[in-house]
């Protein structure tokens, strides 16, 4: 599916995360040669679990990472939607109804072995990739990336994978670009399941692997049983009350319990179950005006150009969009005078889409965070529905809307612009 190029080109990714590992993959199938520069002394992924939806698992199949990831992952059977006192507003089967439909599962892994699946494919295709190497500055004038301790590479291209606080993009972009604060934290814990089992009004959380929302006044809670059966993801959305500063910290569930204190008893008793949570900042990026520098041969990918909100649990997923459409598109060059019209052309392609993501996992904030009252009851009464409706609260009911977001190859849709591109090229 990945056409592969007949001239190889050499490409700088700075950043190792989820991102930055899937370009690498997808270039080096399609031809070229990579390396990648990661900052931290060794590569790892912090946090807890994560959601991989059809749209991804399509395009990690395509990057031979697929049956790795299986080996680590849980199939989801439904989302299930709560309000905060536990009624079910709504729920979405998704096991076996996105394989029939789409074609692809949607999965959820812990973080750490998802980020080492790509490590090991990274590896298995001989890329290389330098720890302790962080990117301080982009020499525009050669193309180089310099590192902070004064190494330098040349790339053809120089890929910005290096996520929300982008040292590439504030090369690109002459100054820096601040990410904007949403208001949210996030309070992330891993809960032990043989602990969660001791207590049967739990069981409904983690005896089937099932993805619950609950949303409440300010806040939201999401959780998710992992591989293993050990251990169930538990993310708590509620005011940011972090100090300006920092953007992490160790926080202390009593605060959690705090903030849940009206909710469902059954979620203060899971949180009571928590050793230790941290809590982050959630902070999105402002949509860009461009995403490549206007000359030279260096762009941006994932959270460095499109960070979002994570409630429709896309950002990793658009990440890895952007790493095919990348390497779809220099599978297809003939020669180095063609980098900067691919570069425009993923642009694109892909920035529509990620803004379409960015504001509407903003306007989740709105929906999922409701106080009691008119609103809310009119949000509850809409997933009521049956059949869910275009603009159904539950974003992923929304027949339109999760077509949208699960339906789309982005193979397809880059073979289509290119199509499209060399059409109008020779009629010119
Ligand atoms: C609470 C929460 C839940 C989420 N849940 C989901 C979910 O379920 N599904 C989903 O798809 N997404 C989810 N996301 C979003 C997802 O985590 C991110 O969108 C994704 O990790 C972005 O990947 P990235 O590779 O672009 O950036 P990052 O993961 O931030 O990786 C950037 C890498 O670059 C390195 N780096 C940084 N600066 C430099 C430098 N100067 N030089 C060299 N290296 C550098 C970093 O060390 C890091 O390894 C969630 C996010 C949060 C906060």
């Amino acid at each position: 599916m990945i056409p592969k190029s007949n001239i190889s080109l050499r490409f700088v990714v700075v950043g190792g995360g989820i991102g930055g590992l899937s370009v690498a993959i997808g270039l080096i199938l399609a031809g070229h040669e990579v390396i990648v520069l990661e900052k931290a002394q060794q590569l790892s992924e912090v946090g807890a679990g994560i959601q991989i939806p059809p749209n991804s698992t399509r395009i990690l199949e395509i990057l031979g990472c697929k049956a790795h990831i299986l080996e680590k992952a849980l199939v989801p059977k439904a989302y299930h939607f709560f309000n905060y006192r536990g009624d079910n507003l709504i729920s979405i089967e998704l096991d076996p109804y996105c394989a029939r439909k789409y074609g692809c599962k949607s999965l959820h892994v812990h973080r750490g072995d998802y980020h080492k699946c790509l490590v090991q494919r990274a590896r298995e295709l001989g890329i290389t990739i330098f720890v302790n190497s962080g990117i301080v500055e982009i020499d525009l004038v050669h193309n180089i990336a310099i590192t902070h301790d004064g190494q330098k590479y040349h790339g053809d291209v120089i890929i910005g994978a290096d996520g929300l606080n982008s040292s590439v993009r504030s090369s690109i972009f002459g100054k820096e670009i601040l990410a904007t604060n949403s208001g949210d934290q996030a309070y992330r814990s891993l809960i032990s399941i043989p602990e969660m089992a001791k207590h049967p009004e739990l069981d409904f959380i983690h005896k089937l692997p099932c993805v619950n929302f609950f949303w409440g006044p300010q806040g939201h809670v999401v959780t998710y049983p992992l591989k293993g059966g050990n251990s169930c993801n538990v993310v708590v959305m509620g005011p940011d009350n972090l100090p300006p500063d920092s953007r992490v910290a160790a926080a202390d569930k009593h605060e959690v319990l705090q903030f849940l204190k009206s909710w469902d008893s059954r979620l203060q008793l899971l949180l009571s179950l928590a050793t230790s949570t941290f809590k982050w900042r959630l902070q999105y990026i402002e949509e860009l005006d461009f995403w490549s520098h206007p000359t030279q041969n260096v762009t941006l990918l994932g959270d460095a150009c499109h960070a979002t909100l994570p409630y429709l649990a896309q950002g990793a997923a658009q990440a890895i969009e952007d790493a095919a459409a990348l390497a779809y598109l220099f599978g297809k060059i003939k020669h180095k005078s063609e980098i900067h019209f691919l570069l425009e052309m993923y642009e694109y392609i892909r920035k529509p889409r990620t803004t379409r993501i960015v504001n509407s996992s903003k306007d989740c904030q709105q929906i999922y965070h409701l106080q009691d009252g008119e609103k809310q009851k009119l949000r509850d009464l809409e997933c009521a529905l049956d059949p869910p409706q275009e603009g159904c609260p539950a974003r992923w009911a929304d027949p339109e809307f999760q077509e949208y977001l699960f339906g789309y190859n982005i193979f397809e849709e880059c073979e289509k612009q290119w199509l499209m591109a060399t059409t109008l090229k020779e009629k010119l």
